[in-house]
C-alpha cells in the first residue's frame, strides 16, 4: 500500500469507530490505542505519519526496544500485557503514560514499594477477567469495586484511571457483549474513573456501543 492507500483505508476504520461512537451520543469521546506488538517500528511510523500517537505493546522487552528506537517522535506508550513481578522495575525504567494491565492486588502492593523507593508515579487500569476465563488475567467482576478502592487507599504512587477488559472469546455476540456490559457496570460504579478500556479489532464497535472509551486496535490496523 502507498501511503495515500493506507491513509484512505486508515480513514475507513476511524469512520466506523465514529459511527459507533455516535450512536452512544455525540459527546461520547473513544480514543484508539494501535497495537504494535505484531509490527515494526517502520510500520509504527508509517501510522505516525498519518496521526496516530498512542501505541501499545504487551512485552516489556518489546515496549523497550520500540519506544528507544522510535524516542525521537512524541508518541504516548502504553503497556497492555501482563506483568511478572520480576519485569517491574523494567516497565518502570520505561516509565510508559499507562499500564493498562493491572490484574491483582498483590501486584499492586510490588508496584507500590518499588514506586515509592524510586519516587514515581504510575498510571494504570484495573484489568477485569469480567467473563471469568481461566485462561484470561484479571480481578473477578465481583471483586473488581473493592480491589479498586483498595488500591487506591493504599497505593499512593499508583493513579488508578479506570478499568480494562478483554471481551470474551466466543463467536456468540450475546456472551461478549454481556462481558462488555459487566465492565462498563463496574467502571460506572469507580469515583474518578475515566476510562473504560475494551474493544479490539473483532469486537470494538459492539465495546463502544457498550460504553468502552478507550479501544486497542492492533491486526486491523496493521495487517491488511
Ligand atoms: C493484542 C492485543 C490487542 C489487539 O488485538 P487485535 O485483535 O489484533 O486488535 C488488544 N489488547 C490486548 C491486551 C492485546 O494483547
Amino acid at each position: 500500500m502507498t501511503q495515500t492507500e493506507y491513509k484512505i483505508y486508515i480513514d475507513s476504520i476511524i469512520r466506523r469507530v465514529e459511527a459507533a461512537r455516535l450512536k452512544v451520543s455525540a459527546h461520547h469521546i473513544v480514543k484508539i490505542v494501535a497495537v504494535s506488538k505484531y509490527s515494526t517500528c517502520q510500520e509504527i511510523e508509517a501510522l505516525y505519519n498519518i496521526g496516530q500517537r498512542a501505541f501499545g505493546e504487551n512485552k516489556v522487552q518489546d515496549l523497550r526496544d520500540k519506544s528507544q528506537e522510535l524516542n525521537e517522535l512524541p508518541l504516548e506508550w502504553h503497556f497492555i500485557g501482563n506483568l511478572q513481578k520480576n519485569k517491574i522495575n523494567n516497565l518502570l525504567d520505561i516509565n510508559p503514560s499507562l499500564f493498562q494491565g493491572l490484574d491483582s492486588l498483590e501486584l499492586a502492593q510490588e508496584l507500590q514499594k518499588k514506586l515509592a523507593l524510586r519516587n514515581q508515579k504510575l498510571s494504570a487500569l484495573l484489568q477485569i477477567n469480567s467473563a471469568k476465563e481461566a485462561s484470561k488475567h484479571g480481578v473477578m467482576p465481583e471483586e473488581a469495586v473493592a480491589i479498586y478502592k483498595q488500591i487506591q487507599a493504599e497505593c499512593p504512587n499508583i493513579t488508578l484511571k479506570g478499568v480494562m477488559s478483554i471481551g470474551a472469546h466466543t463467536e456468540d455476540k450475546e456472551i461478549i457483549k454481556q462481558s462488555f456490559l459487566a465492565t462498563h457496570a463496574i467502571y460506572k460504579q469507580l469515583e474518578g474513573a475515566t476510562i473504560c478500556s475494551m474493544g479490539m479489532s473483532g469486537d470494538f464497535e459492539l465495546a463502544i456501543e457498550c460504553g468502552s472509551n478507550m479501544i486497542r486496535l492492533g491486526s486491523i490496523l496493521f495487517h491488511n
